[in-house]
């Protein structure tokens, strides 16, 4: 039934499809001066978070900006950036939609960079465009290279744009918020919330933030997994022992580690923890389609990280992405580089949880101590003391770090059905829809508190270097952004 819903509009959206888009692309092809001019001036005011004086240049321009562009724009203060909040209302509209872009960007380090991150350069493959600002016509796959031209500033250039483009044929009110803090974690946008309830009110919550699909098709994210980090450590004796005088009698903690490790996944990569996929609901039918439409080059990816067989979590790589993940990312026990023939007096794993929308990390970690505590540990949040080093046979010390929920908006419910005809109507085909992003997302908290279904509408491309040095965007990634932003103002 959905799936003939979802193929019957598709087909009806193709047909009309092609005017809308073409009248889209005519526009930009006609003002690609313009906006590059806009990008560059934005590009141009450094916008590391802790950069204060800097940062609020970003707000100001870009409160000039929606304005310019015909939008009632201010800035919201927090306790910490201040956030850029925009509207544009049609009259007799039922329905806003609040878009969430950020402007602050990833910290630089300048002996990496090929050029100055904050003067943005245009690069035909490994050719400087000299004088390129003058130009009229910038092609798809030049790149510009500067702090945020993807991450997050060409979204904030493409949607104003978007604007413009469609010349007040809004069907919803069009409100913004523009977080200075994302890079930082977000630590103020949810307490603001509580400020500015009223203005943040809405019927959808797009997200203009992170990269299109590998294969460079329009692309839809509905959710995030979350994730908690742990640290366990497992207890020997209270001083290095030497391995001849005392191996065979005092318990090594690298060993009785590795075996606690072992006990909590399977040979096919499948957590045995009890109760750890218990929470999240089998995948329907429709679910499974939408999760295989994802044109993954499974083959390829194996390829390039030299693995010959995945884990068998789910039966491709989107699938596992729905379930809870345990990720051992580091161990430390002993000596390794020196050996010394010791019993070492601890071993631990730092592990990271990654969660989905159904199993929340508090849960999680209980049942992770559980597990623990099932293999015959007294587990402590602390380091243990004399007396329970001599009262317990296997100590242990489990503590929990940073905590990120995840988020998801089921695809087929009404507003992400909405976005996806919204995009299938304008591009004549249907965008990749990702369910749950195998990451996470700061403004998880922020999207919760709301309570509104949030769509991730990504719009840059894959290798842009995002968070390192020499990040840059593809032109062709802004072009087609527009269109894409356009399909969502005009639904
Ligand atoms: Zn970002």
């Amino acid at each position: 039934m959905t799936i003939l819903r979802i193929s019957l509009l598709a087909a009806v959206a193709a047909l009309a499809y092609g005017q809308e888009r073409a009248a889209v692309e005519t526009w930009v092809a006609s003002h690609q001066r313009r906006i590059m001019g806009e990008f560059d001036e934005l590009l141009r005011i450094p916008n590391v978070g802790t950069d204060r004086a800097n940062i609020r240049r970003n707000a100001e321009f870009i409160r000039g900006l929606l304005e310019r562009h015909g939008m009632q724009a201010e800035l919201l203060e927090t306790a910490g950036n201040p956030l850029v909040y925009a509207e544009r209302n049609v009259p007799g509209a039922a329905r806003t939609v609040l878009y969430y872009i950020h402007y602050d960007g990833q910290p630089v380090d300048l002996s990496r960079w090929k050029t100055d991150p904050f003067r943005p350069v245009m690069r035909d493959g490994a050719w400087d465009i000299a004088g390129w600002a003058a130009l009229e016509k910038f092609p798809d796959d030049w790149r510009i290279y500067a702090r945020s031209a993807s991450d997050d500033k060409a979204p904030i250039v493409a949607f104003c744009a978007a604007m413009d483009a469609l010349e007040g044929k809004f069907a919803s009110n069009i409100h913004v918020v523009i977080d200075g803090e994302e890079e930082m974690g977000s630590p103020s946008l949810t307490a603001a919330i509580g400020r500015y309830r009223d203005k943040l009110k809405a019927s959808l919550l797009l997200i203009l933030d992170g990269p299109v699909h590998p294969n460079g098709r329009p692309t839809l994210a509905f959710g995030a997994r979350g994730i908690v980090t742990l640290d366990l450590t497992v207890y020997g004796p209270k001083m290095a022992l030497h391995s001849g005088h005392y191996g065979n009698w005092i318990p090594n903690p690298a060993i009785r580690l590795a075996q606690l490790l072992a006990s909590m996944k399977d040979e096919q990569g499948r957590t045995t923890i009890e109760g750890f996929y218990a929470d999240v609901p089998a995948l329907t039918a429709e679910e499974r389609r939408v999760l295989r439409s994802v044109p993954d080059d499974e083959p390829a990816l194996l390829k390039l990280f030299g693995v010959a067989k995945p884990d068998a979590v789910g039966e491709s790589l989107q699938e596992a992405l729905q379930f809870p993940s345990l990720n051992v990312r580091g161990m430390r026990s002993g000596y390794v580089d020196e050996p010394r023939t010791i019993i070492p007096t601890e071993a631990t794993a730092a592990i990271d949880m990654r969660l989905v929308k159904e199993t929340p990390a508090a849960r999680m970690v209980e049942r992770v101590r559980a597990h623990i505590e099932k293999q015959g540990y007294h587990v402590s949040e602390s380091e243990p003391d004399d007396a329970t080093r001599l009262k317990y046979p296997k100590v242990a010390r489990l503590k929990a770090g940073e905590t990120m929920e995840a988020y998801r908006t089921e695809p087929e419910s009404a507003e992400a059905m909405r976005v996806t005809l919204a995009l299938t109507r304008m591009w004549g085909a249907e965008p990749v829809r990702i369910r749950t992003m195998g990451g996470t997302v700061p403004i998880a908290p922020f999207i919760r508190e709301l309570g509104v279904p949030a769509v991730g509408v990504p719009i840059v491309n894959f290798d842009n270097n995002q968070h390192s040095d020499n990040e840059n965007l593809r032109v062709g990634n802004l072009w087609s952004g527009i269109v894409t932003l356009a399909a969502t103002m005009g639904m």
